[in-house]
């Protein structure tokens, strides 16, 4: 630890130690109130409040959605600028079986406790928390990104509960999309030869999904599901709809895939003469862990006491909508572990896992460790110039990392 992060660290434990039943609160409160994509009014409207009473100055409704914001606040006159990433929405139909209570929570209270040590050590810098809505599902964080609030960062930070503590969290670019063929009803047995049959119009693009796995690369993912099948076993299916996902290691891979995705769904439309309705929702891109930032992030884990393992890549992978936001400044994204192993996010059991104190306990450390790596960038020019050096190095290419240098 450099001797600028050093005079700082036992402010930000400070700041932490003081507000901790204030955060316990604002954690509670968000977790007992889930409110899903777009629509979390309440959690946005909680975490402004306690940044604005921390000293940020909050823009809202911004990029065009009501429940995002941008917090600022600087020690000094301009300098260096980390930005903490706050998410706060909820499972549909799960409630915070993703603990994005503690997310948004541990970054907002990274923000407040690196704000005040810095000002309170008279080290000049910027800090930003940034409120994006709708992880899972809607992508809050794209429009930001377009939006360039992330281009005037020198790093971006945020943790993720989970079953284990990892320095370095691997995610998928992942495209939604909604599919839904349409055919022409008539009397299954009468009439056959009168209907269109939008049901084995769905078989066929999902047998073509099936064969199509062959030739995938290692770690892709595409798997759905249909919502409409059909109305009655006498009537020709008219109607069948659903959702899929597919999912890539690279985003420039999946923008390939997608294509024939497209074809396979056509021909399937075009085999069984039924239309269809075929539409690419938002795609995120797959998460690059800046090296040099997931270096320090680690040691700071360290440091709070949570014992970080180095993951092996790609292991048990999903998608978030930071994989944007690593594309656009140094980022990571480690996780906590606030259950113990083999329990995974979105189940009841982790839902109330992410209410308890050692939850708590364990998010005010991952925030502590945030705040430090914050610190470490702003103080440090050596460790500043060597995060910039490895993103501008590697945008195309992600760092396997190996835990050497750690
Ligand atoms: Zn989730
Ligand atoms: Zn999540």
């Amino acid at each position: 630890m450099s001797i600028a992060t050093d005079s700082i660290a036992a402010r930000v434990q400070a700041v932490l130690n003081e507000q901790r039943l204030d955060l316990r609160h604002v954690s509670l409160d968000i977790h007992s109130h889930p409110e899903t994509a777009f629509e979390e009014t309440r959690a946005c409207a909680t975490l402004c409040g306690l940044l604005i009473s921390n000293g940020f100055e909050v823009r809202r409704d911004v990029s065009g959605m009501a429940t995002a914001f941008i917090a600022d606040a600087a020690s000094g006159e301009g300098g260096p600028r980390v930005a903490f990433v706050c998410e706060y929405d909820a499972l549909r139909g799960m409630g915070h079986a993703c603990g994005h209570n503690l997310i948004g929570t541990a970054s907002a209270a990274a923000g407040i406790a690196l704000l005040r040590a810095l000002r309170e050590a008279g080290i000049q810098g910027q800090v930003r928390v940034v409120g994006s809505p709708a992880e899972e599902g809607g992508g809050g964080k794209i429009p930001l990104v377009a939006d360039g609030v992330f281009d005037d960062c020198d790093a971006a930070l945020i943790l993720h509960p989970a079953d284990r503590t990892m320095s370095v969290m691997w995610a998928l670019a992942c495209t939604h999309w909604r599919w839904a063929f349409t055919g022409r009803a008539a009397h299954a047995a009468g009439d056959p030869d009168k209907g269109l049959n939008a049901l084995d119009a769905f078989v066929h693009a999902y047998t073509g999904i099936a064969m199509w796995r062959q030739r995938l690369l290692d770690g892709t993912r595409v798997h759905g599901f249909i919502a409409e099948g059909g109305t009655a076993p006498n009537i020709i299916p008219e109607r069948t709809s659903g959702e899929f996902l597919t999912r890539a290691r690279e985003a420039a891979y999946l923008d390939e895939m997608n294509v024939h995705f497209r074809a396979i769904f056509e021909a399937a439309a075009a085999a069984t003469g039924c239309s269809l309705e075929l539409v690419q929702e938002n795609t995120y891109k797959d998460l690059r862990s800046n090296r040099v930032l997931a270096e320090r992030g680690h040691l700071h884990l360290e440091e709070v006491g949570l014992a970080p393992e180095v993951s092996a890549p790609w292991a048990r992978v999903g998608s978030t909508d930071v994989g944007d936001v690593s594309y656009a400044c140094p980022t990571i994204h480690p996780e906590v572990a606030i259950i113990h192993e083999g329990v995974s996010c979105h189940t009841h059991e982790f839902r109330e896992a992410a209410a308890t104190e050692h939850a708590h306990d364990v998010m005010l450390r991952g925030a502590a460790a945030l705040a430090l790596t914050g610190a470490d960038i702003i103080a440090d020019a050596a460790i500043r110039d060597a995060v910039r050096t490895s993103f501008a190095a590697e945008p195309w290419r992600r760092p396997e990392w190996t835990g050497s240098g750690v």
